[in-house]
């Protein structure tokens, strides 16, 4: 079994059901798979083969999901990137992957400018043929539709994810079909997707959950996947209405966004089965906001990371009281969960430890990276770099990344745990906590807040409403507003931007 292989079963089963919806354009599952025949074959005759690399560079579109399949079928490896990046982070990717062609969708193309002609790869993008460019639909036009049996099994390479370098250069993520399957399996099962489910895709295909979780979770069942080439809380409330959409998966600020937007009420979004989120942070307040807005009994909390495929733990709908905020308590299914001490011993209910997982949707590595793939798995198990707790009750509360933690004075501050206070200031609209040097205590606490309403002065507002949550050691020294807090897709603060930018500031 492998991926490619799930498209041209359900094309053979249920030819006619709905398998995309891409504006105005609908797809069958046979139609799919005709075309990803045809654009394989054209690819073949190009001489890309099995085990060659393909980077994607698109938003989610229709194309993106023929191409996605279509290099599957060939038995190469998908390289999906993110359509907002930027020529020098496509060239980062293009270079490590060793990619020997990239296809681009004609809405971005353009970024790829400089790139195009430097280099001896094959460069295809939808729309017309251009300078330096093949043209997406001549090359399915010129394939054959005849069936291509996927040559790949279970341990063959089939997706490489770059991360998106929230902790560092990003980091070529390879998975095997079988990881990618195994995750699939997990979510139809935890959230029951099935053959009339109709999933809405605005989050990014080139990252884990969206691609692994939902997009290939979907087509494991024969559901119906609508796509949009970008957020935005109207595209989420105008499409969940339109199609009835029974499934989303978004990151915790799109859900933020959309439950404050100011028609909300007006729609109709009762056909959902499943609200999704994860991928960041979310504190218990805004988690209870947002379900509030959604609906709890429909709330459905994710958490994973990148290098587990992203297949972690999660927080049913039934869990969404008093355990909101929290990850769960159970792995999800194909995966085992455990929070250890430095010598990967499980630590006691209360205690701060590391999250490590385990199961077959586990990174088979990174990719070139022996070095990071050893330090990242040991006997087996992942370590994720969270930093987490159980409660009296087995649930697991994250603390922090372990790389955020501020050493001052010898003793732990976690940056989360002062912006989650932090946040429920009525100024307060976002905030970041991160570390800097301090000539005594090694380190010192920085907040960078955003406002929504001027707080004069700044800091002594901001500590004395600390003082009475929380212990006076963690309560930062200092304190910036801020315009806007650098984020990455899924909503995650780029907290070395605002280290880089701490530096620069001091001369450092
Ligand atoms: P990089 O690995 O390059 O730094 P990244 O952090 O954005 O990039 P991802 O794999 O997308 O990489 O993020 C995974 C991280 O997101 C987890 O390790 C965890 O810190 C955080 N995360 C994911 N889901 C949740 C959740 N439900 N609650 C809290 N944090 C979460």
């Amino acid at each position: 079994m492998n991926i490619s292989e799930l498209l041209a079963r359900n094309a053979r089963k249920f030819p006619d059901k709905t398998a995309i919806i891409d504006g105005e354009t609908e797809l069958s599952y046979a139609e799919v798979n005709r075309t990803v025949n045809r654009l394989a074959s054209a690819l073949a005759r190009l001489g890309v083969g099995r085990g060659d690399k393909v980077a994607l560079y698109m938003p989610n579109t229709k194309e993106f999901a023929v191409s996605y399949f279509a290099v599957l079928r060939l038995g190469a490896v998908v390289v999906p990137i993110n359509a907002r990046l930027t020529a020098a982070e496509v060239q980062y990717i293009l270079g490590h992957s060793e990619a020997k062609a990239l296809i681009a969708h004609d809405s971005v193309h353009q970024v790829l400018a400089p790139l195009v002609g430097g280099s001896d790869g094959m460069w295809v993008k939808t729309g017309k043929a251009g300078v330096g460019w093949l043209s997406l639909e001549e090359l399915i036009d010129s394939g054959d539709s005849e069936e291509i049996v996927c040559p790949a099994n279970g341990d063959d390479e089939a997706t490489i994810l770059y991360t998106s370098g929230t902790t560092g250069r990003p980091k070529g993520v390879l998975f095997t079909h079988r990881n990618v399957m195994t995750v699939a399996d997990m979510i139809v099962i935890e959230t029951k997707i099935d053959r009339q489910s109709c999933l809405l895709h605005l989050m990014p295909l080139s990252h884990s959950a969206p691609l692994h979780l939902f997009f290939i979770g979907g087509t494991y069942v024969g559901a119906t996947h609508v796509l949009a080439p970008s957020f935005s809380p109207d595209a989420l409330l105008e499409l969940v209405e339109r199609h009835k959409i029974t499934h989303f998966f978004g990151a915790p600020v799109a859900y933020l966004l959309t439950a404050k937007h100011p028609r909300f009420d007006e729609y109709d979004l009762s056909s959902v089965r499943c609200w999704m989120y994860g991928g960041a942070p979310l504190s218990r307040e805004e988690v209870k906001f947002v379900a509030s807005r959604f609906g709890a009994g429909r709330m459905m909390g994710l958490y994973g990371l990148t290098e587990a495929g992203p297949n972690g733990t999660y927080l049913s709908p039934e869990e969404h009281g008093e355990k909101a905020g929290s990850v769960g308590r159970y792995a999800a299914l194909h995966c085992e969960v455990a929070i250890v001490d430095e010598n990967g011993q499980e630590v006691a209910p209360g205690e701060v430890g590391e999250i490590v997982l385990r199961g077959e949707s586990v990174m088979k590595g990174y990719y070139k990276d022996e070095e990071k793939t050893n330090e990242a798995i040991k006997d087996g198990w992942l370590y994720t770099g969270d930093l987490a707790r159980r409660d009296q009750d087995g649930y697991i509360w994250i603390v922090d990344r372990k790389k955020d933690i501020i050493i001052s004075g010898g003793v732990n501050i976690y940056p989360k745990e002062v912006e989650d206070v932090l946040r429920t200031h009525p100024a307060v609209a976002d905030v970041a906590v991160i570390g800097v040097p301090h000539p005594e205590w090694g380190e010192t606490a920085k907040a960078f807040v955003v406002l929504n309403q001027p707080l004069e002065p700044l800091a002594e507002e901001c500590k004395r409403f600390l003082s009475d949550k929380l212990a006076g050691y963690k309560i930062p020294r200092l304190y910036e507003a801020i315009a806007e807090l650098p984020r990455n897709a899924t909503g995650k603060v780029l907290k070395q931007v605002l280290r880089a930018r701490e530096a620069a500031a001091q001369g450092r």
